[in-house]
């Protein structure tokens, strides 16, 4: 945090901001999300795109924080079933690595 207390957020949609989760998400939902100018941060807030990161390490909103951790947690939930069910667009392979990696920023995101 600086003297003017400006703190850095994650993304609303924090788990789709992670650049390395778009070959996940375009096989769930069909496309890959744009980074937008201006964002609606895990606390609310709409802040500049600059303003938020997807690095644990970065991200001192302690609100965002909490934010992140959760979706994290939930998408990595939601990976798990869906690669379970018949005609998964991904193997069971991809989604444990990709739950693995997703409950380990989760975990990040706690400390
Ligand atoms: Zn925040």
């Amino acid at each position: 945090m600086d003297r003017n207390g400006a703190l850095i957020h994650v993304e609303q949609k924090v788990v789709e901001a992670g650049a390395d989760m778009r070959n996940v998400i375009t096989s769930t939902v069909g496309h890959a999300p744009d980074a937008p100018s201006v964002v609606t941060t895990g606390c609310g807030i709409q802040v500049a795109y600059a303003m938020t990161s997807v690095h644990p390490e970065s991200v001192t909103c302690h609100a965002c924080r909490e934010h992140a951790r959760r979706e994290y947690l939930r998408f990595a939930d939601q990976v798990e079933r869906l690669s379970r069910m018949a005609g998964a667009a991904f193997t069971v392979d991809q989604a444990t690595a990709a739950t693995t990696r997703l409950r380990d920023l989760a975990r990040r995101f706690s400390t």
